[in-house]
């Protein structure tokens, strides 16, 4: 009647050999995997966010290339380039 005992308290150290090594592996996968999981995820959601960036910004506009001042020949103010008089020597101005 003792054995069934015995066979118990010398599995023990195996059971607890084998939660050990679930325990190893799993602390391997998760030092191993996760830190790659996480260069994955943050190129993928970087990427993301840089295609709805250039969606939300668009096209740069064409105006952007057209100054909107320019130079009173007749003072050396700058007024706007759709002025047609100085607001600063009130000389007429030829439209831009
Ligand atoms: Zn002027």
């Amino acid at each position: 009647m003792t054995l069934p005992v015995t066979v118990a308290i010398e599995d023990a150290p195996k059971a607890r050999r084998f939660v050990s090594l679930r325990l190893r592996l799993l602390a391997m996968v998760l030092l191993v995997l996760v830190p790659w999981l996480a260069l994955v995820l943050f190129m993928v959601v970087s990427r993301l966010v840089k295609a709805a960036e250039a969606r939300l910004t668009g096209p740069v506009p064409a105006t952007a290339a057209v100054p909107a001042t320019r130079e009173c020949p007749a003072c050396c103010e700058t007024v706007p380039a759709r002025a047609t008089r100085c607001k600063f020597c009130t000389s007429e101005l030829k439209p831009a």
